[in-house]
């Protein structure tokens, strides 16, 4: 019952997250629990059951932006090992540099990590109209480092 409420409009913590962290930046670093989550939850065995189940940004795409979906299947490159590992590599290196570059000031690094979500919540939200509700999902860094432990710890 909880769960499935939940599912409806966890998408609301994600929307939270960004009105107050865009007026108290060092909020922004709440972006942490839900980059580790999915990591967690792979390396406990359970592969990508955050996504599928918890991940606001992930009801936020399926339940309210998927609406305006054009539902188009998602082009093979997009879900590509190569295409995925470049995502995983530049979007840590964005939060790598910009947390490097704002040691010692948490508004400077949550800023990082509030710019980081928006643009690619903006950029998924564009890519899921045009194909499937849930495209991002398909080469998001930390959905497919989930995916990865869960690989590795199959084999
Ligand atoms: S793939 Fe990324 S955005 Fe999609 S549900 Fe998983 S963690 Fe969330």
């Amino acid at each position: 019952m909880i769960k499935n409420i939940y599912k409806k409009y966890g998408f609301f913590i994600l929307i939270v997250y960004l009105i107050l962290a865009y007026f108290y930046m060092p909020l922004g670093l709440i972006a942490i629990v839900c980059m580790a989550a999915p990591i967690i939850f792979a390396l406990m065995g359970k592969g990508r059951y955050w996504c599928g189940n918890f991940c606001p940004r992930g009801i936020f795409f399926q339940n309210v932006t998927g609406r305006f979906s054009k539902k188009k299947p998602i082009p093979k490159f997009l879900k590509s090992t190569g295409f995925r590992i470049f995502m995983i590599a530049f979007i840590m290196a964005n939060f790598g540099i910009g947390v490097y570059m704002n040691l010692g000031n948490p508004a400077g690094i949550g800023s990082v990590f509030y710019r980081i979500i928006v643009i690619t919540t903006i950029f998924g939200v564009i890519i899921n109209t045009v194909y499937m509700p849930r495209t991002w999902c398909s080469f998001c860094p930390m959905g497919s480092i989930a995916q990865f432990i869960t690989f590795c710890k199959k084999k």
